[in-house]
Parts: C-alpha cells; structure tokens; sequence
C-alpha cells in the first residue's frame, strides 16, 4: 500500500510493504504517527525537523519525506492526471488512462529546472494511492512508477 501525507512544507510517503514494524516512527514522533488512529500519519501543526528525525531511523525507508519547496501537487482527476504547481505554472505531471478495473500509468515528466526536488515522487504517489483506493489494478508503463512500485 501506498500513501501520501502532506502540509505546506513537507511531504511523507509511505510504503507498507517496506514496513518492518519497528516503531521507530511512533516513538519518535509520536504526535505524527499512532497506529491506533486513522489515518495514522497527522502532519497537522508538524514540527518538520521532528518528523525528519524520526524517519531517518526508518529501516527501509518504509516512511520518507521531502519538504515541498511551496510545489503544490494536485490529482486531477477529470484530466487523467497528478499536476504540479510554481505560484501557477504547471511544472509537471504524471499521466494515466481508466479502461475497466485497470489504470495505466504511462507519462511522469517534471521541468528539469525543477529536479532535485522528489517532484516526480509526489507525483507518482498521487495518482498509485487513488488507484489503490479504488482497487484498481495498476499497469506501469511508465518506468519511474514502475520503479517506485518495485516491478
Ligand atoms: S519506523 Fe518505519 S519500519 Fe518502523 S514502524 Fe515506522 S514505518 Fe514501519
């Protein structure tokens, strides 16, 4: 499973399949991450430094994190596709067609000026979390996801 957590500043990621149960994450930061809530990450008034803490001791880096650098990424559902933004500009997006159960995700492309920055990440994981909530099945032909996916 695949999941995205966001604030202003920064962006946590999570992996479930890399997840070894180590706790770290909750003793860590215990106010961004309790299994016993749901969603289980809260990045709500995140002290940013704590939470980078805390997931430096992630084994596998079943949790990670990237600050936005004021990017914002949106899903945009009605034009297939994850975008993202500089005050405006669209800087990036990641692509994908619906046909019946299955989503295929074909086209990441960030502005190189912008690299760096994990925005393809951010991107990515927009659109495999949509799709894993609504029990698509995913079809990555586009070989940065199939990546992040492990495939
Ligand atoms: S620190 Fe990482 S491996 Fe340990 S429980 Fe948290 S997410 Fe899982």
């Amino acid at each position: 499973m695949h999941r995205i957590y966001e604030n202003d500043d920064i962006t946590v990621f999570w992996d479930s399949e890399r997840c070894v149960h180590s706790r770290n994450c909750v003793m860590g930061a215990p106010d961004n991450f309790n299994v016993n809530k749901k969603p289980w990450v809260n990045l709500e008034n995140a002290d940013a430094a704590k939470v980078w803490q805390a997931l430096d001791k992630c084994p596998d880096k079943a949790l990670s994190c990237v600050y936005n650098h004021d990017i914002k990424v949106l899903l945009e559902e009605d034009n297939c596709r994850s975008a993202a933004y500089d005050a405006g500009k669209k800087i990036g997006e990641c692509d994908y067609k619906i046909n019946g159960e299955t989503i295929t995700m074909f086209h990441t492309e960030v502005d190189p000026e912008y690299g760096g920055k994990s925005i393809a990440k951010r991107l990515a994981y927009k659109v495999i979390e949509m799709a894993e909530k609504k029990k698509l099945t995913i079809n990555p032909t586009c070989s940065y996801v199939a990546k992040i996916l492990g495939e």
